[in-house]
């Protein structure tokens, strides 16, 4: 397996003293799929000059008419046709499940995952995570029976606060389910074929086996989950969690969703000790109903800026126009950060 990488340096001469100062930027290459990066962790550094407007006593509250609030969900949130699902909702703990108001896909669904309107990182518990999966997983199945017209792929997305793009506060996932899959997840399916064609072996598995031998960027194995920081993020503080035994989201065991709960608990938790508030998830999952050896269902999380009446925007023109990030934290750090969270005396333990 290659992880390639080029180094550029670039010279200037900076203030005050105009003495020469050598930047260096790496260039990376996703090992499966090429996509690149470009790191340079001196950026972090540098001066946001909107931030320092942020307002003082920011505070979040509870408004009485958040739809998502256990006062209000039971009316103001759509249910399913009945053909699809008698009772119109799923219900699993805290969890409920319903249509979305404002669908982006053929199949559009949003999970609440807990009763509070605002839950820090900290926060969110295994059981919170395990129960809003389970009850995806009934309406994936759902519609799996109810629609047979050809392959379906979903996507588990979650959104936490306005900086990931979420547009309401308390937190929810999206459930988007599809008869095409996005131009990203054909990619990483046909780039994992031929890998198989090539090698006669499974990437995900053999990635994970690298990894592992590497050790700089595997934080650790729980059960049926394993978790890693990417080779080349398309994120800041890019986490990768790998399902070892599945290669789509409908087919995930209880088991299974508990150990990615346990390990995305601990990852959300270690991301709340490095300050972060706000995050993006998103699974890249094969279609419903089969099974190829050659993928491997997986999931990656990635931190967004923090949450504030200004701040700025983490993805630019290079991002959105050039497929290519612009990266600031070396994953190698990141890993070795988050590594504390998974060991046995991780004081945090008890928490979750
Ligand atoms: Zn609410």
């Amino acid at each position: 397996m290659e992880f390639r990488r080029e180094i550029a340096v670039t010279s200037l001469l900076a203030p005050p003293d105009f003495k020469e100062e050598l930047h260096t930027i790496e260039f990376r290459e996703d090992p499966l799929t090429g996509v690149s990066c470009r790191i340079n962790t001196h950026r972090a550094r540098r001066p946001r000059q909107i931030e320092k407007a942020a307002l003082p006593n920011y505070n979040l509250t509870t408004p009485q008419d958040c739809a998502f609030c256990p006062q209000n969900i039971e009316c103001l949130t759509p249910q399913f046709p009945p053909a699809l699902l008698s009772d119109g909702r799923i219900r699993q703990g805290e969890c409920y499940l319903f249509p979305n108001l404002f669908p982006l896909a053929e199949h559009h669904a949003v999970g609440i995952l807990s009763q509070e309107h605002i839950v820090g990182l900290n926060q969110f518990t295994t059981k919170m995570i395990a129960d809003n999966l389970l009850g995806t997983i009934k309406y994936l199945l759902a519609l799996q029976t109810h629609d047979n017209r050809g392959r379906l792929y979903p996507i588990y997305l979650w959104n936490h606060l306005p900086p990931s793009a979420a547009s309401i506060i308390h937190p929810h996932t999206h459930i988007l389910v599809d008869r095409k899959p996005t131009i990203y997840q054909q990619r990483l399916l046909e780039c994992s074929r031929d890998y198989f064609r090539r090698t006669g072996k499974n990437f995900w598995h053999d990635l994970v086996e690298e990894e592992e031998k590497r050790g700089e960027r595997f934080i650790a194995s729980l059960g049926s989950n394993s978790v890693i920081t990417s080779y080349a993020p398309q994120g800041n503080r890019e986490v990768l969690f790998l399902f070892h035994q599945a290669s789509n989201l409908a087919e995930l065991s209880e088991n299974q969703i508990e150990d990615f709960a346990v390990c995305l608990t601990r990852v959300l938790h270690g991301y709340s000790q490095m300050g972060i508030d706000s995050f993006n998830l998103s699974s890249f999952s094969g279609p419903i109903g089969e099974s190829p050896e050659y993928y491997s269902l997986h999931a990656k999380l990635i931190s967004r800026p923090p949450y504030q009446p200004f701040y700025r925007n983490d993805t630019g023109p290079l991002e959105r126009f050039h497929y290519e990030s612009d990266i600031e934290v070396e994953p190698e750090v990141v890993a070795k950060e988050l590594r504390a969270f998974f060991s046995e005396d991780n004081p945090y333990a008890n928490e979750i």
